[in-house]
């Protein structure tokens, strides 16, 4: 586990500036979402904490190392995608172990990792399967399996349940937290849905046009929203 800073971070596409100068500090073991409508800079800043997108200014530090320059493989994370692409051609072992095999993993080793992720995500009588053969819910476990299997410092999400229906979101919603509840991994969660932050978050951090409007628990922002922007997001129906 490690804290994530998040200080001055910038980020300019050309001549546009997406995020503007945002600060989050996370604890270790903590859940925080980053919630905010569509095209506010979400998936910009979660891809930045990955290594995926260069910073333009500021500065990341994952526990008491600043990650700025390192390349996503030395950064300790793993990501969660909202279009979490299985390998088909691969069982659900090997899509979990894949990762690990990249890295020159041996058979036994990295079967070693994938059976207790597994275990705990429900899938260990799944293995031998393809992914044609499962259910949504079922992928999306297979999904978080391939980060938990490299237990990394952070898990970071990206809305990794708005192609599930309404009903297997809520399961998800409650399996994602009770998975964090045993590894108690720092995890970054980004969405849309303010239903999903507010069940979900320790911390919420509410994002909007690339900056941070307020940061709190969940109730803090209910009962004492930081202004219109804030009170109307989290107010409203998703
Ligand atoms: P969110 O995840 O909150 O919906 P994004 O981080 O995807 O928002 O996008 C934030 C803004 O940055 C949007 O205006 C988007 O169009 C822009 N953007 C994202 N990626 C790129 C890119 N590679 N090139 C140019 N603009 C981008
Ligand atoms: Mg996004």
């Amino acid at each position: 586990m490690a804290s994530v800073d998040i200080v001055d971070v910038r980020k300019s596409f050309g001549a546009v500036s997406v995020i503007k100068g945002v600060n989050v500090s996370i604890d270790d073991g903590e859940f925080v979402i980053l919630v905010g409508p569509s095209g506010c800079g979400k998936s910009t800043l979660l891809r930045m904490l990955a290594g995926l997108e260069n910073i333009s200014g500021g500065e990341i530090r994952i526990g008491d190392r600043v990650v700025n320059r390192l390349p996503p493989k030395e950064r300790d994370i793993a990501m969660v995608f909202q279009n979490y692409a299985l390998y088909p051609h691969m069982t659900v072992a090997e899509n979990m172990g894949f990762s690990l095999k990249l890295q020159g993993a041996s058979r036994d080793k990295i079967s070693e990792k994938v059976r207790p992720a597994a275990e705990i995500l429900g899938l260990t009588n799944l293995l031998d399967r393809y992914p044609r053969q499962l259910s949504g819910g079922q992928r999306q476990r297979v999904a978080m399996g391939r980060a938990i299997v490299r237990m990394p410092q952070v898990f970071l999400f990206d809305e990794p349940l708005s192609n599930l229906d309404a009903k297997l979101r809520v399961q998800m919603r409650t399996e994602i937290k009770e998975l964090h509840q045993r590894l108690k991994t720092t995890t970054v969660y980004v969405t849309h849905d303010q239903i999903e932050a507010m069940t979900m978050a320790d911390k919420i951090v509410v994002m909007h046009d690339g900056e941070v409007e307020q940061i709190g628990a969940p109730l803090d922002l209910y009962d004492r929203p930081a202004n219109l922007f804030v009170a109307g997001f989290i107010g409203s129906p998703s």
